[in-house]
C-alpha cells in the first residue's frame, strides 16, 4: 500500500531547507504522496529512509523501457490526468504493425517507412519508434525469419506478437539484445512468459478480457518479481478501449490502484479497416491515455498529424518551446548583411529563420531570450523592449561581424524603436515587417 503524505513526513529530514523546491518538508511530502513530485528532488533522505519511500515515490503509472541504446522508448511514468496539473511525461510510441505472412517486398517497403518518415519541427525530429510483429503465419521458422529481418534492418523497437510461448522463446533468442516487448501473457500461458521476461529481462505484456483479469494477470507477474510490464485490455472497439484508458489511468492515479499502474498498449489496426479512421482513432488514444499504439501501417498524411499532436500533448504547458539565445548565421551571411532580431519562442523563430533560409538572402538574425514567449506577448510583458534589447544587441558582439550599424526590429514592436535609438546611439533603427510572410521581401531589397 502506499504510503500517506504523514507517512512519508516523518521519514524526511524535517529541516524544511527549501532544496526540493517546495518550502517545507511538509508540502514535498504531500506532493510525494500525490506523485506530483520524485523522491531524488530532496538530496538529504537517508538510505534507509529511500528504501522505505521507493514504493510510495515510485509513479503511480511505473515505466517501461523498450529497447537499448539511443532509440529505447520510454513509455508509462506518468503521474496526472490532465497534461495542465503538471505535464505529461513520456510520449506514446507508434508502432507499424508488420504480420510474417505478408510479402518480403512489402517487409521492405513497411520498413523503409518506418526509417524514412521523419520530420523537422521546431528544432526536433518526429518519428516513431517501434516494429509490432505478428505470427499470423503460427510458424516458428516465418516468425524466427522476419524477427531476424527486422532486427538487422531497422533501428526501432520491437514489439514480438505471438499467441505460441514456443515461437516466442525462438524469436526471442533473434533479438534479446535488444530487449523487445514479449507480446501477450494470457490466463493460459502467464507462468511462461514470466519466465521468459524474466530470463531475458525483456519486459512483457498482458492481454486479458477485461480489467478484473488483467488484475489478476499483473498480479501474478509483480509476484514473481516482474515490473515491467504493458497492459492491454483487450478492448477492439473504440468506445469500450476508451473507457478502459480513462478507467485504468483513474483507477492508478486517483486510486493508488497498483496492479493498473503499467502503461497500456491499443490496437487501432484492429478496430477498423479504414486508414483514416485508424488514424482519428489513434489521435483519440494519444491525448488519453496509451502508451503504445499499434497502426497497420505509416503513410506520411496521417503519420504526420499523429506525431504533431503527440509533440504539442507532451509538451509542458507551463513551460513554452524556445530556442537559445544568441546569433544566427543564415545562408552564409557577410559584413554587408542585414542583421534582424527576434524573440526565442520557438515557433517564432522557426517561422522568421525559414522564411530568411527560404528568401536565400544572407542575413543575420539576433535571437532574444525572452523566456520563450512570442514578440508581441513578451513585449507586453516588458521581456522583449528598448532596455532589454539594446544591451543584448551591444553584448551580443554582432558589431564585430558587419560593417553598417542598422538593426532591422519586428513591426510589432515599432513602438520601441526610439527607445532604441537612445540605447543604441550609433545604430540605426529599421522598422521591419509585421509577418514573417513578409521578411522575403524585406531583405531582398535591404541596402546596407
Ligand atoms: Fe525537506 Fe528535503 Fe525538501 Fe529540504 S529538500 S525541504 S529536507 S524534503
Amino acid at each position: 500500500m502506499p504510503l500517506t503524505g504523514i507517512e512519508i513526513f516523518k521519514l524526511l529530514p524535517k529541516t524544511n531547507c527549501g532544496e526540493c523546491g517546495v518550502p517545507t518538508c511538509l508540502a514535498f511530502a504531500m506532493n510525494l504522496a500525490s506523485g506530483k513530485a520524485e523522491l531524488t528532488a530532496c538530496p538529504y533522505v537517508s538510505e534507509e529512509a529511500s528504501a522505505k519511500l521507493a514504493e510510495a515515490s515510485a509513479p503511480p503509472i511505473l515505466p517501461v523501457t523498450i529497447g537499448t541504446g539511443d532509440r529505447a522508448l520510454k513509455v508509462g511514468g506518468e503521474t496526472v490526468m490532465f497534461r495542465h496539473e503538471k505535464r505529461f511525461e513520456n510520449p506514446p510510441g507508434l508502432a507499424i504493425l508488420i504480420s510474417d505472412t505478408i510479402e518480403s517486398a512489402e517487409v521492405d517497403a513497411r520498413l523503409e517507412r518506418c526509417k524514412n518518415l521523419q520530420y523537422e519541427r521546431v528544432g526536433l525530429t518526429l518519428r516513431p519508434e517501434l516494429v509490432a510483429i505478428k505470427n499470423d503465419s503460427g510458424d516458428a521458422q516465418k516468425f524466427e525469419a522476419l524477427v531476424s529481418k527486422v532486427a538487422q534492418g531497422s533501428d526501432c523497437g520491437i514489439i514480438l506478437m505471438s499467441d505460441n510461448p514456443d515461437n516466442l522463446e525462438a524469436a526471442l533468442k533473434a533479438c534479446a539484445e535488444q530487449k523487445p516487448l514479449i507480446y501477450a501473457a494470457t490466463s493460459d500461458n502467464v507462468d511462461r512468459l514470466a519466465s521468459l521476461a524474466k530470463e531475458s529481462s525483456c519486459p512483457v505484456a498482458v492481454k486479458a478480457s477485461g480489467l478484473e483479469e488483467l488484475v489478476e494477470l499483473t498480479t501474478k507477474l509483480t509476484d514473481a518479481g516482474i515490473k515491467n510490464i504493458v497492459i492491454d485490455s483487450g478492448s477492439r472497439t473504440l468506445r469500450k478501449a476508451f473507457e478502459e484508458q480513462v478507467n485504468i489511468r483513474s483507477t492508478a492515479l486517483i486510486k493508488k490502484f497498483r496492479p493498473l499502474g503499467f502503461p497500456t498498449i491499443v490496437f487501432p489496426c484492429e478496430m477498423t479497416d479504414d486508414p483514416m479512421k485508424e488514424a482519428v482513432i489513434a489521435s483519440i488514444f494519444i491525448a488519453k491515455y496509451a502508451g503504445i499504439i499499434v497502426l497497420s501501417d505509416f503513410q506520411g498524411e496521417s503519420l504526420f498529424p499523429l506525431l504533431v499532436e503527440r509533440m504539442n500533448v507532451y509538451t509542458d504547458p507551463q513551460r513554452p518551446l524556445a530556442t537559445t539565445e544568441g546569433i544566427y548565421e543564415i545562408n552564409n551571411p557577410d559584413e554587408n548583411s542585414p542583421v534582424l532580431i527576434t524573440s526565442n519562442f520557438s515557433l517564432t523563430y522557426f517561422i522568421v529563420s525559414g522564411e530568411i533560409e527560404n528568401s536565400k538572402v544572407p542575413t543575420w538574425l539576433l535571437v532574444k531570450d525572452t523566456e520563450g514567449l512570442s514578440v508581441m506577448t513578451s513585449w507586453a510583458a516588458g521581456k522583449f523592449s528598448a532596455d532589454i534589447i539594446g544591451p543584448f544587441v551591444k553584448k551580443s558582439g554582432i558589431s564585430d561581424k558587419i560593417k553598417h550599424h542598422k538593426l532591422v526590429i519586428p513591426g510589432y514592436i515599432a513602438a520601441e524603436s526610439g527607445g532604441l535609438e537612445e540605447e543604441l546611439p550609433d545604430w540605426e533603427i529599421l522598422v521591419g515587417p509585421r509577418e514573417g510572410a513578409h521578411i522575403p521581401a524585406y531583405i531582398k531589397a535591404w541596402k546596407p
